[in-house]
This record gives structure tokens, C-alpha cells and sequence, in this order.
């Protein structure tokens, strides 16, 4: 991983550069379609304080974190797959498969999920 001063989604956050579809913005917060989806709707939602991971999450982040999580809640209904379901997952660190050192939700559904939803790929 890289730092998360180099991560791409620090200049999303910061407004440098704007991500192809964005599906929600406020003061704390942007929220867009992931590049390569795994499911038919797949938003990641990334606060604009930069926080690394969950592991360096602090006390004092737990209301902006919540606020975050609502805003997958709205967005689930808004794009009509709150009532079949969805997988709200945030991957932490090396193990944990997070590939971009930049705190972001990934809000998936509008197909069943499995545990293997790495295989997902639009058309199939
Ligand atoms: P994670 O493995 O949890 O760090 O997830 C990183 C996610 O970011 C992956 O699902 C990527 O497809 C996605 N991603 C990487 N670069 C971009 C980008 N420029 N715009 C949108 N999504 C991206």
C-alpha cells in the first residue's frame, strides 16, 4: 500500500480530482461508483478527513463513521435495493484486503451475494 497522502482517494477527498460518478457529497463525506464493480450497485463512501483504516479510527470519529454508514443506508433505498439486501464491508490493513490505504464503506448489492464476490462481473 501506499501512503495515504499518495492515495487516489485522498485527492477524491480533498476535491483535486473528482471520481467518474459521484452518488452523494457533503462536508463530511463523498460517495461514488467503485472503478471495477463486484456487484451491479457498488458505491464506496470515504470521509473527507483523511483516516487511514478502521485501525486508526479515533474516539472522536465514531459520529462521522455513523453518518456514513446512514448515508449507505440512503443510498441502498436510493437505488432500489434496500428491500432485496445488501453487504455494507470495510476491508482493514494487508490481510483484511484493503487495497487503497484511505477509510472507505463498499455498499454492494442488487444481486444475491455470496462469499465469494470477487467473481462478480457485469453481463454474467
Ligand atoms: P479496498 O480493497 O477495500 O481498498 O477497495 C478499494 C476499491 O477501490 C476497489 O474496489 C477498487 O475497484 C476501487 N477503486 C480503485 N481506484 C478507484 C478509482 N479511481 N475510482 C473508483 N474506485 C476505485
Amino acid at each position: 500500500m501506499n501512503s495515504i497522502e499518495e492515495s487516489i482517494f485522498s485527492r477524491f477527498a480533498s476535491g483535486e480530482i473528482r471520481p467518474d460518478k459521484i452518488r452523494y457529497e457533503d462536508d463530511d463525506m463523498l460517495a461514488f461508483d467503485d472503478i471495477s464493480p463486484k456487484a451491479p450497485t457498488h458505491i464506496l463512501i470515504l470521509p473527507k478527513k483523511p483516516i487511514q483504516s478502521i485501525a486508526q479510527m479515533e474516539a472522536g470519529d465514531t459520529e462521522l463513521i455513523g453518518k456514513m454508514i446512514y448515508r449507505a443506508k440512503v443510498l441502498a433505498e436510493e437505488m432500489g435495493i434496500a428491500e432485496s439486501g445488501y453487504r455494507l464491508t470495510i476491508n482493514v490493513g494487508k490481510w483484511g484486503g484493503q487495497a487503497v490505504p484511505y477509510l472507505h464503506i463498499h455498499l454492494l448489492g442488487g444481486q444475491p451475494l455470496n462469499e465469494d464476490i470477487e467473481h462478480f462481473s457485469h453481463g454474467e
